[in-house]
């Protein structure tokens, strides 16, 4: 069984955003980007079952500008086998993205596509049941666990409260959730390997997607800062404060 995964490069999870002056999007000059974190729990449970003899092969994929090899060249490092970066510098939408990656699949053939719930820059959480509804496929959306099983893999979902456990029939579309397993680092020599392991580079065209926006940013703003605290000289002060505030 072939696994499909789709990686985001985003901007670095550990960098403070800051807001263009102008309002119309976050200021990614000189950012650190990296691999979308559910992207990297994604690329470790495919590995997973690759280990478990339940998968022979794993093909990450990115859409993104040039740079989105390097993200690539990070799964190659974890383990994937080989890559495809569906380059181009225009901002590419959920849907965009979603039927790009239902070509890669019909291309492709996937026994199971496996996908972060979400990117952290645009916290659409869109891509996967996106492909799901594109490919009529199955969909176990915030994954916690996933275990093949002959034809069919089973996924206990992240849930209000819970898990809720669902059997879809392979090919399934699965997204991770955060809880799902702890990415290992690429070591030095799986490191090296990765820059031998083939990368094939394609455009939207090739899939015949049109990549035009469909949505129009009209504000980004900055969160309200928050009011400084103030510090109580004892228990009674705190007390006597909260008390004053109603909350007690
Ligand atoms: P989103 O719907 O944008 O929150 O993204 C959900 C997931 O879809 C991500 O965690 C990735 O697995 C995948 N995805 C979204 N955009 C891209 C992209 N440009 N390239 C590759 N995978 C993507």
């Amino acid at each position: 069984m072939k696994i499909l995964v789709p990686v985001k490069r985003v901007i670095d999870y550990n960098v403070k955003p800051r807001v263009k002056a102008d309002g119309t999007g976050v200021d990614l000059a000189n950012v650190k980007m990296s691999m979308n974190p559910f992207d990297e729990i994604a690329v470790e449970e495919a590995i997973r079952i690759k280990e478990a003899g339940k998968a022979d092969e794993i093909v990450a994929v990115s859409i993104g500008p040039a740079k989105a090899q390097e993200t690539l060249r990070t799964a190659l490092a974890m383990g994937a086998d080989r890559a495809i970066l569906v380059q181009t510098d225009d901002e590419i939408e959920p849907l965009a993205v979603a039927k790009i990656l239902k070509a890669i699949y019909e291309a492709e053939e996937p026994g199971l596509v496996i996908l972060g719930k979400q990117a952290i820059d645009d916290d659409s959480n869109q891509t996967g049941q996106m492909l799901a509804a594109l490919t009529g496929r199955p969909q176990g959306t915030f994954a916690n666990t996933v275990e093949i099983d002959g034809d069919s893999v089973t996924v206990k979902r992240e849930i209000d409260g819970g898990l809720e456990t669902v059997k879809l029939t392979l090919p399934a579309i699965v997204t991770t959730d955060l809880r799902l397993n702890e990415p290992r680092y690429a070591s030095l020599p799986n490191i090296m390997k990765a820059k031998s392991k083939p990368l094939d580079t394609k455009s939207p065209a090739d899939y015949g997607v049109d990549t035009a926006p469909r949505l129009t940013t009209t504000n980004v703003s900055e969160p309200p800062v928050r009011q400084a605290g103030i510090k109580v000289a004892d228990v009674d002060e705190l007390v006597a404060k909260i008390k004053a505030l109603g909350i007690a």
